[in-house]
């Protein structure tokens, strides 16, 4: 069976303490703060529990395999990355947010000492925020060969044109940096067309259209924007890795990304599963309490039993990317991609039943995660996508 090492277990213990201590006791507030102050800048109460984290050794959890970071594997982080995903404010108080994580590991793994320098450090300290633009409105994006950003080398720098959307986090004030990803050879062999390059957002011709809203929330501070990047030009050292590269970074990159969001979204669903229980043990109708219900309680059950195949799996999955690599684990990564988001949006749906029309509402976290988990079923790949890898490798077998 599965043991967590005394170091995971000790980190554990101190990520509940403090979520109980300084983060459940803050959500309010920081909604407050956020809508008495500037939209699309963190509230004040965000810096200070960051302080506190940091403080407490509780900071850059992620990065496995890295002179960075706490030097964790990913399966010692899969437990805490599951406590961190309970609250939506929590990932970033502990510097452990998407789509930072998986562009510090970008930057770590493929950047130049240069770029460690000017972005991995800022991003490491929590001084500023990035985003990752691959999406494209006008084309099938799910199919990453389908990208039209041109990235054009004119002498000493890259041109950058192209149209995105969905590039999360780019609204936010302190995102300063983004990772475009393009093509710069359109007649070179499918997967060698595509670079990834870093654009500094203050650079001229970046233009952040709009943002996206997410069945009516539009998750600012950190948001979803649309970007038009309209001759863009930096300098040709801000290549990544090298021309052609680009799906190379993406394998890399979104292994990683893809396993944070699954671990997450299993902290939400047991949050939510912890809410309904507390719900249907406390309200009664037609004489008895919700909890003593014989469709409730198979709901309870049946979200214990999912979460827990689902935690397994991720596990699993965390272990063979420690063990056998992200190129060989691709098949677990992908089925949790699909496994973990469909549990969580399955037992926020039950616990929203459960709550009656107040789980709907604002009153409680449930309608927000619930939206929020809907969208990790397209986000770094639609099902249907990890689904048709799974299929082509158990078909492929013989
Ligand atoms: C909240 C949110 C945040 C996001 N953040 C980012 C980000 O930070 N950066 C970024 O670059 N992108 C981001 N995305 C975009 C996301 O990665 C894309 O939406 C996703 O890759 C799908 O691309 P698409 O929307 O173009 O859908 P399309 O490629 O047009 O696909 C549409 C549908 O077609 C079907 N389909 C596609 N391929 C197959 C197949 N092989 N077999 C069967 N059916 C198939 C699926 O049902 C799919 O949902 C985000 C999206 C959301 C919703």
């Amino acid at each position: 069976m599965f043991e967590f090492s005394d170091r995971s277990k000790e980190l554990q213990d101190k990520l509940l303490a403090f979520m109980d201590e300084h983060i459940y006791p803050n959500e309010a507030e920081f909604k407050k703060q956020h809508a008495e102050g500037d939209h699309w800048s963190s509230p004040p109460i965000l810096d200070e529990l960051k302080a506190k984290a940091k403080a407490e050794g509780l900071w850059n959890l992620f990065l496995p395999e890295s002179d960075y970071g706490a030097g964790l594997t990913n399966f010692e982080y899969a437990p805490l990355c599951e406590i961190m995903g309970r609250s939506p404010m929590a990932p970033e108080v502990f510097n452990c947010s998407a789509p930072d994580t998986g562009n510090m590991e970008v930057l770590a793994r493929y950047g130049t000492d240069e770029h460690k320098k000017q972005w991995l450090e800022p991003l490491l300290e929590g001084k500023i925020r990035s985003c990752f633009s691959m999406t494209e409105p006008a084309v099938a994006s799910s199919d990453a060969t389908n990208i039209e950003t041109e990235i054009r080398r004119e002498g000493d720098e890259y041109v950058i044109n192209g149209r995105k959307w969905w590039s999360s986090g780019a609204l936010d004030k302190h995102c300063k940096i983004a990772i475009v990803m393009g093509k710069n050879d359109p007649s070179a062999p499918k997967h060698k067309q595509q670079s990834m390059i870093l654009v500094p957002l203050d650079t001229p011709g970046v233009k952040i259209e709009r943002a996206l809203h997410v069945f009516g929330y539009d998750h600012a501070p950190h948001g979803h924007a649309e970007v038009h990047y309209d001759n863009v030009r930096v300098p040709a050292s801000n290549m990544l890795l090298g021309e052609g590269r680009g799906f190379e970074i993406a394998q890399g990159r979104l292994g990683p990304g893809r396993i944070h969001h699954c671990m997450r979204s299993i902290g939400v669903a047991e949050r939510a599963l912890e809410a309904m229980v507390a719900r249907a043990k406390s309200r009664n109708a037609f004489g008895q309490r919700l909890a003593d219900m014989g469709g409730l309680r198979q709901e309870i059950a049946r979200s214990r039993m999912e979460i827990e195949q689902a935690r397994l799996l991720t596990l699993n999955a965390a272990h063979m990317m420690d063990t056998v690599g992200n190129k060989v684990a691709r098949r677990e990564i992908a089925m949790i991609k699909v496994v973990a988001p469909n549990m969580a949006c399955n037992v926020v749906d039950r616990a929203i039943q459960a709550f009656g029309a107040m789980g709907v509402c604002q009153d409680t976290f449930l309608a927000s995660a619930y939206a929020n988990l809907r969208t990790l079923r397209l986000a770094d790949g639609p099902d249907e996508v990890h689904m048709e890898s799974i299929a082509k490798l158990e078909i492929g077998k013989d």
